[in-house]
Order: C-alpha cells, then structure tokens, then sequence
C-alpha cells in the first residue's frame, strides 16, 4: 500500500515544519488530494489513522482530504465534463480523444499547530 509511504513522507514534512515554527501539536491538517494521483483516499486516511496516533506531535491531529473532481477535456470541442472514468466520447461533438484535466499530485494545503 502505497499510501503508507506518503502519509510517512506528509508526518516528515510535519515535523519539520514544526521544529520551524518552534510548535509542538498539530492541530489540523488539509490535504488536497488530485483525482489523478492514483490515491486512495481511505487508504491515505487509514494510514494516517495509523501512524499519526503513534506520534506526540500528531496524535490529536484532524486530517481533512479535499478531493477536487475528475475532469476530462474534448481535444475537439473544448467541453469539458466531469467523470469517474473517462468518457467514450464527447458528450457535445462525439470526439473520442479526450484529455484528463487537472491535479496528479498531493498538495499539503493548511497546517494548524500550536
Ligand atoms: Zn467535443
């Protein structure tokens, strides 16, 4: 599970911003997870859970996740649509070369500690 290394790598980036800030707890975290990251969120959440509870600077900490949707892109039209997967075809004009739009990456957003 992938995920566990990532939540690893956020706590190691937490940490270091505390020792910056001279903080001792975080508060919150949010999270701003792309739809094309290849992320399971519950995973994330689980494995955040996990380790984060083993952790003094973490342990009362709340994770929020914000996960924008999927977007693909008609290279024909221009339209762009909202889905899981992507689409066939356009909805508009029926071209079925469409361009997934938006976030691969995980992006730390907000940091509350104390
Ligand atoms: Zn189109």
């Amino acid at each position: 599970m992938h995920e566990m290394s990532l939540v690893q790598g956020l706590l190691g980036q937490l940490h270091e911003l505390a020792k910056e800030h001279n903080k001792e707890k975080v508060i919150s975290v949010s999270m701003e997870i792309g739809p094309f990251s290849g992320v399971v969120i519950d995973s994330f959440q689980f494995g955040f859970d996990i380790l984060a509870r083993d952790d003094a600077l973490t342990r009362e900490a709340i994770l929020l996740i914000e996960s924008p949707p999927a977007l693909y892109r008609c290279c024909s039209c221009g339209m762009e649509m909202k889905a899981e997967q992507r689409p066939e075809r356009c909805r508009h004009c029926s071209e079925t070369l469409l361009s997934p739009v938006g976030g691969d990456d995980l992006v730390l957003r907000q940091v509350e500690m104390e």
